[in-house]
């Protein structure tokens, strides 16, 4: 299924400015909330943008005596992302306790799995370019709660807090630090969030905070990551800073290209990188201290008296294996395989599972690469234009199907569809009544086309003359008919019937 991927050396990012040559290293933990109506460990809803607090279970809010039940929803989602990423699925895990207050935390904890995570060691393949990309391995994924949100800007004396999204479900995806580059570290969350949301078992939405990223970043000299990758001994490289909370593709980049060069700045130096915790503020640019190793919370962490392991039976994770969905990279594979579109194509098509289903379902008994055409350069292009999306599309997939069968069975031409696009878009209908009923259709009726022809050369008897001596100049008589006739008539058919009449 990978043949037509090509794996590529890491390609460390050079840094410009810097004295001596230094590699990046970069590992990022993940945090992507579970798609699911009800919490980890209440019935409370997980509906966005709620009144304030009105999803609160008294497990939410921590009242005294209320124990935590296990979604088994949200276990099946972790299990079926691992399963996503080829990772292994642990069969026995079990919750912990990290131990810390937070007025949005009310039960001074939060539980997470820290000794025995759900899923271990998996992959991602990264794409970075057509028929390009890299492995980054997962270490590991576990389940663990989200926080609420404490609201400060509301009143000059006052905070507010909101539990709403207190005790919602979050899986933490850990990489590996086989990240080499921000362009690489912007592309694997990208690549991650294109599988769940294959999956539907997180939506991805950054804006709403449902997916963000700590990031870790870390330099070294030349040849030291190849002794980390022999050995796996993290002392070959540098130390590294956590940069928290990243909720945007471009402030990753942004983040990881600031604290590299503020590293290798400070080794320059002659300095020490010191571990510790920064957060990025995109107005500036940079990344800013939060908490030193030093200073970092002792969380305490102590399993869950509350929670027993969680033991699940490989039959079960079989079936959920059963039920999986046709994942981007084998999608990719199938429509440059089945369809003969190019890679380029197929990595447009399939970067949205939304948009991929639309495809399949323009292409369903149709021509895939004239489908391929048509919502790409068409749709995609208009919708861009726009600014919609594939939700909020004034064009179905059936009407745009209508629009590829009416061109395939040679009743419009391709500009007379580009016309019956706008229509559909600004006006909506069925595209063959329309064609029907507005007279659009093509002409291929002989008669008619050679009456066209004939009254052209009768009116033009100079280009004739010209045309006989020079056959290039046939194409004009061509342009001229098509002209008369509104675009309608079949250009192949024309074409032949001038060059007959030219001839003779
Ligand atoms: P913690 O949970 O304390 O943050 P982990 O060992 O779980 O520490 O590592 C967190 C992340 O940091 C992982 O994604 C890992 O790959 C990454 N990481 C570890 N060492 C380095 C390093 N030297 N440079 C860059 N990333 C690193
Ligand atoms: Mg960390």
């Amino acid at each position: 299924m990978l043949d037509h991927l090509s794996f590529t050396e890491p390609q460390p990012k050079v840094i410009a400015g810097a004295k001596g040559d230094w590699e990046l290293v970069i590992g990022l933990e993940v945090h992507a909330q579970v798609s699911s109506n009800a919490k980890l460990f209440s019935g409370a809803s997980t509906a966005f943008g709620s009144e304030p607090n009105s999803n609160v279970a008294f497990v939410d809010a921590a009242m005294p005596g209320m124990l935590p039940v296990i979604n088994e929803y949200c276990v099946e989602q972790a299990v079926r992302t691992g399963l996503g990423l080829k990772a292994a699925i642990n069969l026995v895990s079990a919750f912990d306790r990290k131990n810390y207050f937070y007025p949005d935390l009310p039960q001074g904890y939060q539980i997470s799995q820290l000794y025995h995570p759900i899923v271990g060691e998996g992959e991602v393949i990264v794409d970075m370019g057509p028929g390009v990309a890299r492995r980054v391995r997962i270490e590991r994924i576990h389940i663990e709660q989200d926080a609420g949100k404490s609201i400060h800007d509301m009143d000059p004396n006052m905070s507010f807090v909101d539990l709403n999204r207190t005790g919602v479900a979050l899986m933490e995806i850990v990489s590996r630090p086989d990240i080499r580059g921000p362009e690489e570290a912007a592309a694997y969350v990208v690549k991650l969030r294109q599988i769940m949301r294959y999956l539907g078992t997180c939506d991805g939405n950054m804006q709403n905070g449902n997916l963000r990223a700590d990031v870790n970043v870390s330099v070294c000299p030349p040849g030291a990551y190849e002794k980390y990758q022999e050995t796996q001994d993290f002392s070959h490289l540098g130390t590294r800073c956590e940069i928290k909370n990243m909720n945007s593709m471009r402030f990753i980049q942004a983040a990881i290209e600031y604290e590299a060069r503020r590293q290798i700045a400070i080794l320059e130096d002659g300095g020490e990188v010191i571990q510790e915790t920064r957060l990025y503020d995109a107005d500036k640019g940079e990344t800013r201290s939060m908490r030193s190793k030093e200073e970092a919370h002792d969380y305490r962490y102590f399993p869950d008296p509350d929670l027993l392991p969680l033991e699940i039976e490989q039959e079960w994770v079989d079936a959920i294996a059963a039920r999986m969905p046709e994942l981007p990279d084998e999608k990719k594979a199938r429509f440059v395989k089945d369809m003969g579109l190019s890679e380029y194509d197929a990595g447009v098509l399939t970067a949205d599972v939304d948009n991929a289903n639309f495809f399949e379902a323009v292409a369903q008994g149709r021509d895939g690469k004239m489908a391929a055409n048509w919502v790409i350069n068409e749709l995609f292009g208009r919708l861009n234009k726009e600014g919609l999306t594939i939700q909020t599309s004034p064009i179905t997939a059936a009407q745009l199907g209508g629009i590829v069968d009416l061109i395939a069975k040679g009743d419009i031409s391709g500009k007379i569809a580009k016309d019956l696009f706008e229509i559909l878009w600004t006006e909506g209908g069925d595209p063959a009544k329309i064609v029907e009923e507005r007279g659009m259709k093509q002409v291929t009726d002989l008669g008619a086309i050679e009456k066209a022809v004939d009254e052209i050369i009768a009116a033009n008897p100079a280009q004739v003359e010209k045309a006989k001596q020079n056959p290039k100049l046939a194409g004009w008589f061509v342009g001229q008919v098509l002209k008369a006739t509104g675009g309608k008539a079949n250009p192949a058919a024309v074409n032949e019937m001038v060059a007959k009449k030219l001839g003779g």
